[in-house]
């Protein structure tokens, strides 16, 4: 082969790509029925932007981003994450957005990581994700993860379960660090150099070390909920108050950071247990110093973003993709140049009038037309040969059914099913 698609990308293929819209389509239902309404951004945007919103010490800025000078010498980013490029979008856009007093977006598009290639993990990967920007309301935060849980259980996804947490903020964060920073200093000798280097710089960050051996040695991690702050406590109480409102089930995990370092308060995690180790399929959680820090106003906000990679793998995991196929009603074989023609005029008659047909081209063999007719799957295979050309009829054959018939005119063959 003398081209293939480059190293941890793939092709989307047609029976995937019919599932994977019909998909995205039900969680763009649920997103509206929200009050989600969409933004489009560029794919690109200055590398700047993802340094200083994502935070320079997370795995995505120190070794994931795609950077490249332009012709214009600006150094630029292919976007790893959508929370960035919409928020640079609503300050950018701000006397659009500042009369409602809560500003609710999604996105839905590819994103960019140069990760190490593994199941389910692709470094141009695809998430649809929401920001709702203006409120501190840990009903906020309850209802978008409740809308998660919703999208995953009327795709058919019963397993999930949602992992909840709170990494503080400007006040208590310092405190929740030092706790961190103590406990790891005794076990600092056994941990991985990216480890060591956050340490000092972000050990907080340390959470997300992906290194098997580093994990070993944070079971005795504190818990962190004893350091939050009045406030935080509080607003981690509320939300979890309005989860059991909502019969939704979740977990504290007191060791979830999400490895973005805008969060503040809550953080959260939509789980499989049919993606391994690494089973997120969504995740999120409030970023109240985002928007001040990209320059705007202080103003809080909460966004999650879905994988839509890795929830394609487990729907077909569990077979649920199987139901959904695309179909055409109709494949018209004609014979002769006379069979082709009244095909060819068929054909466009009835996706004129909205039915799917598709004509076989080769004009001297009716065993291959109905070979191509299982092939695609169609509904009734429709034979046009010398008889029925001097009949002016149809000969229909129900595939699924293996059953034949005859119909004696264009308008019969039309209202066969309807
Ligand atoms: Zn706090
Ligand atoms: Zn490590």
């Amino acid at each position: 082969m003398k081209y293939t698609s480059p190293r941890g990308t793939r092709d989307i293929l047609p029976e995937e790509s019919f599932v994977w819209r019909q998909t995205v389509n039900k969680i763009i239902n649920i997103l509206e029925n929200y009050n989600f309404s969409e933004i489009q951004t560029p794919i690109f945007e200055s590398a700047d932007l993802f340094q200083r919103a994502v935070g320079d010490t997370t795995d995505i800025v120190e070794k994931e981003m795609y950077i490249f000078k332009d012709k214009g010498e600006r150094m630029m980013a292919l976007r790893p994450e959508g929370t960035a490029s919409v928020v640079r979008a609503y300050l950018q856009n701000y006397t659009h957005f500042q009369k409602k007093k809560v500003t609710k977006l999604f996105y839905n598009g590819p994103m960019f990581r140069y990760e190490r290639p593994q199941t389910g993990r692709y470094r141009q990967f695809h998430q649809i994700g929401v920001e709702a920007i203006g409120s501190s309301s840990p009903f906020l935060d309850a209802e978008t993860m409740v809308m998660g849980t919703q999208i995953f259980q009327e795709l058919g996804l019963k397993d999930v379960n949602i992992a909840i947490h709170s990494v503080g903020c400007d006040v208590c964060r310092p405190v929740i660090k030092e706790k961190i920073k103590s406990y790891v200093e005794s076990i600092l000798p056994n941990l991985c150099e990216d480890c060591v280097s956050r340490y000092e710089r972000n050990p907080l960050r340390i959470l997300d070390c992906k290194n098997p051996n580093c994990q070993t040695f944070f079971a005795g991690m504190p818990d962190m909920n004893s350091a939050l702050c009045k406030e935080c406590n509080d607003h981690f109480l509320g939300v979890i108050n309005h989860l059991e409102e909502s019969e939704i089930k979740y977990n504290v995990d007191s060791h979830l950071v999400r490895g973005l370092d805008y969060y503040t308060k809550t953080v959260f995690e939509i789980r499989s247990d049919l993606l391994g180790a690494q089973n997120a399929i969504c995740g999120g959680g409030r970023y109240d110093n985002l928007i001040a820090e990209l320059g705007g106003r202080k103003t809080p906000a909460f966004g999650f973003a879905i994988g839509i990679d890795r929830l394609y793998m487990v729907l077909n995991e569990l077979g649920l993709t199987k139901e959904i196929q695309k179909q055409t009603k109709f494949l018209i074989i004609g014979l002769g140049v006379k069979g082709q023609e009244i095909a060819f005029k068929t054909v466009l008659i009835l996706r004129k009038r909205s039915i799917s047909a598709e004509m076989f081209y080769k004009d001297n063999s009716i065993n291959d037309g109905l070979k191509e007719a299982l092939l695609l799957k169609v509904q009734y295979a429709v034979i046009i040969g010398e008889d029925e050309i001097d009949a002016q009829s149809y000969t229909v054959k129900n595939l699924k059914e293996k059953k034949q018939f005859t119909v004696n005119s264009l308008e019969e063959l039309i209202s066969i099913d309807n």
